[in-house]
């Protein structure tokens, strides 16, 4: 570890999926001590307003690849390692969990290279929120004994073998920043064999006071997104399980579409909290 008296440290936290009080204590301790606080798009206000050290800096280094927004990683690596050699204690604040679909190995790395100390301090991630706040089980006996957590933003990721398994796979299957390509993915499993009764729910700004629920199945999708437009972020829940929605729902479904996550306003600067 780093005998440099003045390098700070650097907390990979998760802040959870939206809902302020998902926050680990854990996180919440650290975020009262920050001097520096280096913030995801996907992360609640709240937690910046009332759970941090109202003293410290707060950057906003927002991603939105799909809207072409985006704070190019090496500036946020740059930050980390600045604010940290400085002595400062930073609070790196990713929305969900650190180690899910979230660029924290190239963070990991540039802290290793500089002989920067960290900790990690895991999160509720999206799956997880969406699923408790859904009413959906994600294994459940009788309908699916595991669960994947998986990406398809674009077609490479997946080969014609992996739609065969998928497509006949019992595990339910979760997909993260998939909301632009989810016809595609919808076609890709029925044209692999998925049955056409397979539910499917969207979980649209889970577990904030904006969720909405969509519970439909793999035929009926096709028509059932020509008439809406869901609103960021949004995550897919494939599977048996999904179906569960209907009998264990508890969150009613916010009418109306507003963003509870502030879109990405500045494309390639960090902003300062005002
Ligand atoms: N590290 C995060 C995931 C970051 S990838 C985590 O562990 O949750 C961003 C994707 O996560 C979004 O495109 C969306 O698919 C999903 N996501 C994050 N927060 C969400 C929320 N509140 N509701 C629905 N999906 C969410």
């Amino acid at each position: 570890m780093n005998n440099n008296q003045h390098t700070g440290k650097v907390i990979l936290a998760g802040a959870g999926p939206g809902d302020p009080e998902l926050l680990t204590i854990k996180a919440f301790r650290w975020l009262q001590r920050a001097d520096v606080v280096i913030s995801d798009r996907l992360v609640s206000d709240v937690i910046l307003e009332e759970y941090t050290n109202p003293d410290a800096l707060v950057l906003h280094v927002g991603k939105q690849c799909s809207k072409g927004f985006s704070t190019p990683q090496s500036t946020i690596n740059e930050l980390l390692v600045e604010y940290a050699l400085q002595g400062k204690l930073v609070v790196r604040l990713k929305g969900g969990d650190v180690s899910v679909f979230s660029n924290v190995l190239d963070e990991l790395q540039v802290l290793v290279q500089h002989d920067i100390p960290y900790e990690i301090v895991p999160g509720i991630t999206a799956a997880l929120g969406a699923a408790a706040y859904a009413g959906i089980p994600l294994t459940a006996r009788g309908y699916s004994t595991a669960v994947r957590f998986m990406t398809f933003y674009r077609k490479e990721l997946l080969s014609t073998a992996n739609w065969q398994d998928l497509a006949h796979s019992q595990d339910t299957l979760v997909f993260y920043m998939s909301s632009e390509s989810m016809d595609d993915l919808i076609a890709q499993l029925i044209s692999h064999g998925m049955s056409g009764s397979t539910p499917l729910a969207l979980v649209e700004q889970a577990t904030t006071p904006f969720q909405q629920v969509h519970l439909t199945n793999i035929g009926d999708f096709g028509f059932f997104h020509r008439t809406k437009n869901f609103v960021s972020p949004t995550l897919i829940i494939i599977g048996k399980t999904a179906g569960l929605h209907e009998q264990f729902r508890w969150v009613a479904n916010h009418q109306g579409g507003e963003n509870y996550f502030k879109p990405v306003a500045d494309s390639s600067q960090a902003s300062a909290r005002a």
